[in-house]
């Protein structure tokens, strides 16, 4: 029989939900892998065949255009796959974490995913200007920042939709209370029914919110929704890859004096050059090198 496509749309052990067209409708199957085998992501195009009129046996997956890792203790595990953009909200209130954005954005530089910030709660007006103030930093990076307030529609929804139409793909992430659910109501009003019915499908019982899911918004573009804040899977980056997941290290790299220069203590070196005139920021600086000592920590695990 001939292999069917689909988009893996939610994912629960080896339980997965796919969406495919068939005879030109779209349907929503249960599928399940060979074996014990769970290598199977969110977002990932797979090759099915049919076991009964909503089921199937997933057969093979196509080739990634960008995987996301997720930790779990010292093992990484997949995240959601054939994403274009990391989209990080943060809020006026409460503070953000410098650590966890900082730590996202090297998860999406090294995974070749475009990284995007939202500032949530623009109205409340009393922590604004802190809160731009410090989501200056990701800008003069060169990450966008975008500012909205769930609260004020359709404003927030008509940015959020010019920022995740056009054929991206795009993970939501950020901490608790930054207001991550209120914006995916906005773009999916019926959310909650939606993941009802997917935990249904799956059979996920009481565990409703405990799983990655796809809401597609155009035929072209969807968004992926994962619970709680993720620790992403950054022990596999070696320091040559954390380096260049550092957009602001990159034009100095390879003018140390030393070639083989950690940008620890040692004398000529451009990056700690450029962190006292102000060019790096310190604490970036100390974030390099604390995931320099995890990487270092988990090999061999
Ligand atoms: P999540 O934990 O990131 O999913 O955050 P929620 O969407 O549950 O929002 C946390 C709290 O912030 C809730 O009480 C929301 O009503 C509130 N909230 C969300 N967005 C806004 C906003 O733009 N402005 C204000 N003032 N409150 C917001
Ligand atoms: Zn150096």
């Amino acid at each position: 029989m001939a292999h069917l496509q689909g988009l893996v749309i939610a994912a629960h052990g080896r339980h997965y939900l796919i969406q495919a067209e068939l005879d030109g409708e779209q349907h929503k199957l249960h599928c399940v892998t060979r074996g014990k085998k769970s290598d199977v992501s969110v977002g990932d195009v797979v090759e099915f065949a049919l076991t009964s009129k909503n089921q199937g046996v997933i057969e093979a997956i196509t080739t990634r255009k960008t995987l996301l890792y997720r930790s779990d203790q010292y093992k990484s595990k997949m995240l959601a796959a054939n994403l274009t953009q990391l989209l990080i909200v943060i809020a006026t209130e409460p503070s953000f974490s410098d650590d966890l954005v900082s730590r996202a954005l090297v998860a999406a530089e090294s995974a070749g995913i475009q990284p995007v910030l939202i500032l949530n709660k623009t109205d409340v007006t009393a922590s604004l200007d802190k809160a731009r103030e410090r989501a200056g930093l990701y800008s003069r990076l060169g990450y966008p920042v975008h500012e909205v307030s769930a609260k004020e529609q359709p404003e927030a929804t008509r940015v959020l939709l010019e920022t995740l139409t056009r054929g991206q793909s795009t993970i939501l992430i950020g901490q608790s209370g930054m207001g991550k659910s209120s914006l995916i109501n906005l773009l999916i009003p019926d959310a909650d029914i939606a993941t009802r019915e997917i935990s249904a499908a799956l059979d996920t019982g009481k565990h409703t919110t405990t799983f990655t899911r796809l809401y597609q918004l155009d035929a072209q573009s969807y968004v992926i929704d994962s619970p709680g804040f993720q620790e992403f899977g950054l022990h596999h980056l070696s320091e040559g890859m954390l380096e260049r997941a550092f957009p602001e290290f990159v034009p100095h790299l390879g003018k140390c004096r030393f070639y083989n220069c950690h940008h620890h203590t040692e004398p000529g070196c451009a990056i700690l050059a450029a962190i006292s005139n102000g060019e790096i920021s310190s604490m970036r600086h100390e974030l390099f090198e604390q995931l320099v000592h995890e990487s270092k920590q988990t090999v061999g695990y």
